[in-house]
Parts: structure tokens; C-alpha cells; sequence
């Protein structure tokens, strides 16, 4: 559980950040959204205490950061920098295990981990280990970024903009490829992004924010279709539609999903907060009606396939739209 009270951080007279409030529990990704210089950055620093609050404080598992040892605080919380910002001078796996060398892990426990979650992000630790970051594509170093930042197995990972610095194509692939990474599973997760189609792929709660402070704060559908204020709703106004078609997720429909889906049997996993429209293709591409999609929330898994999930779509959509 991570929780900010009133976060707020002035600089001078200028206030950048002005009472941001919001709590996650485990397992839940945060994205911060907003316009360019709205806030989002500082606010995650001020997370873990990169920027020191002016006011308001940072709970984790009912603690405050402020009164925990930095060293120990920075460990529950990996986090991924703007741009990547890999070390040029250190291997692919010299960046990866940073933070364990730090924390005087043996040499055997850091090359197992590393080579473990380089495999998880489609780097095979044989060809990857010894290269360097200007040897490998703008999508390959970024992956190499979340493994870096998941190295100590942190609780909270906190994320900015970390597609910022992909093309279109390998950045719309990176979030569908990230959304399947075991090791980020039941992690919480604080993300910045200033895309809104981002934020509703990979967030269970989004926060939009303009000029410093949370215009508002809820799951994506909310937003959508409870806009808080006229900024809100012009600020998703030009992709409302696709939005739409995001923001109907596995987990939305899980209850109907209950009703008529096995909770046993085999199938590829899918996290809960996947787009319906992800898991239909994703089951479309298997090529045989048989195949099955599980999800998994609050312990309680489903076992789905093609034809139910397209039913589910379409009552969703007609309901939304009455
Ligand atoms: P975002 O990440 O949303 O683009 P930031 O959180 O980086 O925005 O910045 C929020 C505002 O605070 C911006 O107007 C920025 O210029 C200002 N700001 C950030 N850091 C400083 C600083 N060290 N001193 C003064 N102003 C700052
Ligand atoms: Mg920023």
C-alpha cells in the first residue's frame, strides 16, 4: 500500500505540485497524466524522495517515509527514469545489477536474478549480458530499464514516462509485452505518462492533473463517463471513442464473466486489468475457437473464450451507450 497526503511543492512562489492525494493498494498501477509541466515528475519524486514535499507526506505500509532510513524507504521502490537513462559505461548486466551490488547480494544470487528477469523481458541473458546500451534499439534498452528497476524485487515500482523515448510501433508493443511481465505481476505500480490511451491501457486509476493540482482521480471509465470538470472532458474529448473501447477490461466484467465462465482448465494469462479488447485479439490470433484466455481477481480465477468475451463487449458497450 503507497499513499500521498496532500502533496504539495512550491518552489519560491511558484507552486509546481498543490495538495495531490491518492492511495493504492498492492498489486494497483497509478498513471499520472496531464499536460506538460502540470506536475506529474515532481509529484512522483516526491514519492520516494527524490524531491522532499513542502507539504504533505508519503505512507507506506501505514508508514512515513520521512521518518524511515532513505537507504531502506528507496529499496521497497524501483524506479525507472524519464529517457531511460541506462549507465553508458556498464554491460546490460552490469545495469541490472546495480541496486543488488548495492544491497551486497552474492555474485550467484545477482547473476541468477538478472539473467532470470532479462529472460522474462525478451533479453536472453546469452546474447544480451555483455552488451552495451548503445548496442541495442530504443525498445531493448528500455526493457532493460524496467529490469534494472525490478532487480531487488521492490514492492512499488515507479515509472516515468517509460515508453516516452519509443517510437510509436515499438512503444504501442512494449506496453502489451509489459502488461505480460511476470516479475512486474502484483507489483504497485506509479506511472507518468502524457498519453491518455497509455494510461487507460495499463492503469486500474488514473489522475489527471493541470497545473499542479488532481483534477481527478478514478478508473478510467470514470473519467470518461463521469467527467469531474470541462477540462476533464476535453482533454479526452479527441479520443473518446477508442478510449471507450479501452477502458471495458477484464476485471469490469468479471462478475458477468463468473457467471458463465469455468473457474478451472488451462489457458494463456491475461492480468485482470487487460483491455477486453486485447484479450479478444489475443485469443483471436490463436486461430482455433478452443483456445482459453484466465483471469485472475481477488483470488478467483476465470477461464474464458472467444465467443464469451465478444458477448461481454458488446452488452457493455450497448449498456454504456444507453
Ligand atoms: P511534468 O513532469 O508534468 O512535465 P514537472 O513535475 O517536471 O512537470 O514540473 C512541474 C512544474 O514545476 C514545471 O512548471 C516546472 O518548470 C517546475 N519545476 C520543476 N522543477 C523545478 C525546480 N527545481 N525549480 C523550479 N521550478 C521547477
Ligand atoms: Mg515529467
Amino acid at each position: 500500500m503507497i499513499e500521498a497526503r496532500q502533496l504539495t511543492k512550491r518552489y519560491g512562489s511558484f507552486t509546481a505540485v498543490y495538495q495531490v492525494s491518492f492511495r493504492l493498494e498492492q498489486g494497483q498501477t497509478l498513471a499520472l497524466i496531464g499536460p506538460s509541466g502540470c506536475g506529474k515528475t515532481t509529484t512522483l519524486k516526491m514519492a520516494n524522495r527524490l524531491i522532499r514535499p513542502t507539504e504533505g507526506s508519503v505512507w507506506v505500509d501505514g508508514k512515513d517515509v520521512s521518518q524511515q532510513p532513505i537507504e531502506q524507504m528507496r529499496r521497497r521502490m524501483g524506479y525507472v527514469i524519464q529517457d531511460i537513462g541506462l549507465f553508458p559505461h556498464y554491460s546490460v548486466e552490469q545495469n541490472v545489477a546495480v541496486v543488488p551490488r548495492l544491497l551486497g547480494w552474492p555474485a550467484e544470487k545477482i547473476r541468477k536474478r538478472v539473467g532470470e528477469l532479462l529472460e522474462q523481458l525478451g533479453l536472453p541473458p546469452g546474447q544480451f549480458n555483455k552488451k552495451y546500451p548503445h548496442q541495442l534499439s530504443g525498445g531493448q534498452q528500455q526493457r532493460v530499464g524496467i529490469a534494472r528497476a525490478l532487480a531487488a524485487d521492490p514492492p512499488i515500482i515507479l515509472m516515468d514516462e517509460p515508453f516516452g523515448a519509443l517510437d510509436p510501433l515499438t512503444r504501442q508493443q512494449a506496453r502489451r509485452d509489459f502488461l505480460e511481465v511476470e516479475a512486474l505481476k502484483n507489483k504497485t505500480i506509479i506511472m507518468v505518462t502524457h498519453d491518455i490511451e497509455e494510461a487507460f491501457e495499463m492503469a486500474a486509476i488514473v489522475g489527471l492533473m493541470k497545473h499542479g493540482r488532481l483534477q481527478q482521480l478514478g478508473p478510467p471509465e470514470q473519467l470518461l463517463l463521469a467527467p469531474a470538470n470541462d477540462f476533464v472532458r476535453e482533454f479526452m474529448a479527441e479520443k473518446a471513442s477508442q478510449l471507450e473501447l479501452l477502458s471495458i477490461t477484464l476485471s469490469g466484467v468479471f462478475s458477468q464473466l463468473a457467471e458463465v465462465a469455468p473457474t478451472t482448465g488451462k489457458g494463456v494469462s491475461m492480468p485482470a486489468q487487460t483491455p477486453l479488447l486485447f484479450a479478444i485479439h489475443r485469443l483471436a490470433k490463436e486461430k482455433t475457437g478452443e483456445a482459453y484466455g484466465t483471469t485472475l481477481k481477488n483470488g478467483e480465477s476465470r477461464y474464458f473464450q472467444l465467443d464469451v468475451l465478444f458477448q461481454l463487449f458488446r452488452q457493455t458497450l450497448i449498456q454504456w451507450n444507453n
